[in-house]
């Protein structure tokens, strides 16, 4: 006996859980699979023997300015209010990221100081965010002097360790994600809501698919699906495998992380610290920083970036690189001759989304689905 749907959803991840939320709501019915044995995709969470709650996948902070995707996300959830910090250290200081007016105080001696700080706000206005690399491009001798000290300490070993590219190699809005900002605002987000789910970010994917119309299964492949039929399928795997490769892999980067707890109750000042120079790694997180989790104990993760190899290790970023776009372009020439096939995700859609913004691709979708 074949089992059938009218929607098969590859993912359990954010965007494939909020759709077969909202696919649900519309009186519709969905399958949603995962090859892995949890829900959540790469935001998971779990608490570790300390009890500590542990990102998976590295540090995950919810934050959106829309008011719909808040409303939304709240009624699976409550929420830990949380502003994220991340600190790096340059020339034994700990100094705000994004790079800002209190970290030119903190580096630097006056004059100088008020120099920069005066230019900034000249040329780029109070309160804006300046992507490196167009500080890079000041005819303005000082900024010019600013932006080769943040280039370098900030941007150059971090970008290189991140991608295997220079910033300048690297195209999209990756760098402008962590801009220069000309304010005093040390936050590494600036968005309305800020705040992480509690108890976790598994308890929300858990109460989002929890719908009489939907069905979860879990440790199940796509391929190995038999004798389910499904209308509508959502794909938010990795666009080229569907496609058998075909046209070749998608490259992606991965990280690897090393966990330690340790007998203390505190590791470092905020919940990330950026390794900005030739530290083989990247960033180290302290997790409990998340939930302000009272322990005795504290656990952390250095976080290494690597290329993604098949079978080795996870896709966690697509590159962006025209080269790569242009191939993923490709893949959706291929896509747009079947019928009824969507693709959805980082890695159905090869787009470097945040949480909220795979959230409001979602919702757009569904705005445009005929019937819903
Ligand atoms: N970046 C950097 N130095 C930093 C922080 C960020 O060079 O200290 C660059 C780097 O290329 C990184 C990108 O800005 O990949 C985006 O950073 P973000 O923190 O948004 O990355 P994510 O948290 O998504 O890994």
């Amino acid at each position: 006996m074949s089992e059938k749907y009218q929607n098969l959803i590859v993912g359990t991840g954010i965007s494939g859980a909020v759709l077969a939320r909202l696919l649900a709501e519309k009186c519709q019915s969905v399958l949603v699979i995962d090859r892995r044995s949890y829900i959540g995709g790469n935001c998971y969470d779990y608490f570790d023997e300390s009890g500590i709650n542990i990102h998976k996948y590295g540090p995950h902070i919810f934050r959106t300015d829309d008011e719909g995707i808040w409303c939304f996300l709240s009624r699976f959830t409550t929420w830990h209010e949380y502003i994220h910090k991340v600190r790096t250290k340059i020339n034994s200081k700990e100094v705000p990221i994004p790079f800002n007016l209190s970290s030119i105080d903190i580096l630097f001696e006056e004059p100088k100081a008020k120099i920069f700080k005066e230019k900034l706000i000249l040329n780029y206005g109070e309160n804006k965010k300046v992507p490196i690399l167009e500080l890079k491009k000041s005819a303005d001798t000082d900024l010019k002097e600013l932006a080769n000290f943040v280039y370098e300490n900030i941007f150059s070993h971090y970008t290189l360790k991140q991608w295997g590219f220079k910033p300048e190699d690297l195209g999209g809005d990756a760098l402008a994600r962590v801009p220069v900002y000309t304010s005093y605002y040390d936050g590494y987000f600036t968005e309305k809501y800020q705040a992480i789910p509690m108890p976790s970010y598994t308890k929300m994917f858990e109460n989002i698919l929890n719908h009489p119309n939907i069905e979860v299964k879990l440790n199940t492949e796509f391929k190995d699906l038999k004798n389910v039929k499904y209308e509508r399928l959502f794909y938010s795997g990795p666009i080229d495998e569907f496609f058998d490769y075909k046209l070749g892999a998608l490259p992606y980067r991965s990280l690897d992380f090393k966990f330690e707890t340790l007998p203390q109750e505190k590791f470092q000042s905020v919940a990330v610290v950026n390794y900005t120079s030739k530290e083989p790694y990247t960033r180290i997180t302290e997790f409990k920083h998340f939930l302000a989790q009272n322990n005795k104990k504290t656990t952390i993760a250095y976080e290494y970036p690597s290329g993604f190899e098949l079978g080795k290790n996870e896709r966690f970023y697509p590159i962006p690189k025209q080269e790569n776009e242009t191939l993923y372009k490709r893949y959706l020439e291929l896509a747009k001759k079947e019928k009824n096939i969507y693709f959805i995700g980082r890695l159905g859609e090869y787009k470097y989304y945040s949480m909220q913004s795979a959230v409001s691709a979602v919702f757009e979708l569904v705005k445009k689905l005929n019937p819903v």
